[in-house]
């Protein structure tokens, strides 16, 4: 006898009934734009990020742009960022009229290689924007040793990175900017949206102008707009999603790791020597656990793997194809070979199904049909 299998997806966000009444309630309020969960739900990140100053928008792309025009970064400055992410990373340095610079990543970690960041400083460098891939923290003493030295401001592109931690403290706790993404696909979600983590009331309010139109308020009919901002606000009825996801962060975080922890144990410690594929850094310290990777050996073809697995309902993705090689960055002179490692992992790599609602039974499925496609 075969029972049918169900689809089983890489990631899909957990939606509770709570969550569902307090977006109806939001409706019935008649207050739907940005209002008072907005502001609740900035005062409760804030106490998450430990006090500092934060600000919602409505993705965590425009979240980073407004994070490089706060630190006064236009036309002539230089970025450097990693070519392995999404390519939000890379497009809002380039929206601000900046350049951006590529340094490789680490084989391992699939961070950026901080030790390839000093040799591509010039007098124009004036940011680094690293990417927390998966939730697994960049070395943040060395990041920030690199930013003191150089006066760098840093935009943590923290999107994957929520509840992730380094030495006990929280990412966007402390550092410089540190932005995260509410996207449907992250840890929590508001359906789309974004938080930026700032240093000082004044960049926060700087911010809230950047966020809309550039206008500041004062009394009851003044109006002013003294910079360019555009239209980036959340709106309650997301904030009202994001209010209900923040209280189960914790334990969506803690399923999503004893799954992580859960994938080891079956993929044994011989499976790389037996397929020559690679497992993720095993983190069970710092990271959130965004997301599960494997590196496949250079025999496998990525896309019949992906449809072999599709064959018996279990959805794969790819994160990511490396940004400098898209034809918007070719067209900027980069091309083939310049970040060998990134352009490595980038051709092999798939994502495993990972998120909290999913079980023990779902892993040890993904895990054997992974085996069997690769042995
Ligand atoms: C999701 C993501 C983004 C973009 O966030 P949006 O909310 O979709 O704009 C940027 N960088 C990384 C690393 C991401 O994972």
């Amino acid at each position: 006898m075969t029972t049918e299998l169900s689809f089983l997806p890489f990631t899909k966000p957990t939606i509770d009934e709570d969550m569902i009444a307090a977006v109806a309630d939001v409706m019935r309020s008649g207050w739907l734009t940005s209002g008072p969960k907005v502001q609740e739900f900035e005062a409760k990140l804030s106490e998450f990020f430990g006090g500092r100053p934060v600000r919602t928008f409505n993705s965590g792309t425009c979240t980073m742009e407004i994070a490089l025009r706060i630190a006064g970064i236009g036309p002539g400055d230089e970025v450097i960022t990693t070519p392995n992410s999404w390519v939000a990373t890379a497009n809002v340095i380039i929206e601000t009229g900046a350049t951006p610079v590529f340094a490789d990543i680490d084989p391992q970690t699939h961070n950026i290689d901080l030790d390839k960041v000093e040799a591509v400083i010039t007098p124009r460098t004036k940011a680094i924007i690293p990417v927390h891939m998966c939730g697994l923290p960049c070395d943040m003493d060395k990041l920030y040793a690199i930013a003191e030295k150089y006066k760098l401001r840093v935009i943590e592109d923290a999107a994957q990175a929520i509840g992730s931690t380094w030495k006990g403290k929280r990412i966007g706790s402390f550092g410089d900017f540190v932005s995260f993404s509410f996207q449907v696909n992250k840890n929590i979600m508001t359906g789309e949206g974004g938080c930026l983590v700032l240093n000082t009331p004044e960049e926060a309010k700087l911010a809230e102008r950047y966020r809309l139109q550039g206008v500041s308020r004062s009394g009851l009919d003044g109006i002013d707009v003294d910079v360019l901002g555009g239209k980036y606000n959340m709106t309650d009825m997301s904030a009202a999603i994001g209010l209900g996801q923040l209280r189960r962060l914790e334990e969506f975080n803690a399923k999503r790791k004893a799954l992580a922890a859960k994938y080891f144990e079956l993929f044994g410690t011989d499976f790389t020597a037996q397929t020559g594929a690679e497992l993720p850094v095993a983190d069970f310290e710092n990271s959130n656990w965004h997301m599960f990777h494997i590196v496949l050996p250079e025999r496998i073809n990525r896309a019949e793997f992906m449809q072999k697995m599709l064959d018996v309902k279990i959805g794969l993705g790819y994160h990511y194809r490396p940004i400098h090689l898209f034809t918007l960055y070719r067209q900027r002179g980069f091309t083939d070979g310049m970040f060998p490692v990134a352009e490595r992992v980038g051709k092999q790599i798939v994502t495993l199904p990972l998120f909290p609602a999913m079980t023990e039974a779902d892993a040890e499925r993904v895990v054997s049909a992974v085996k069997s496609c690769l042995l």
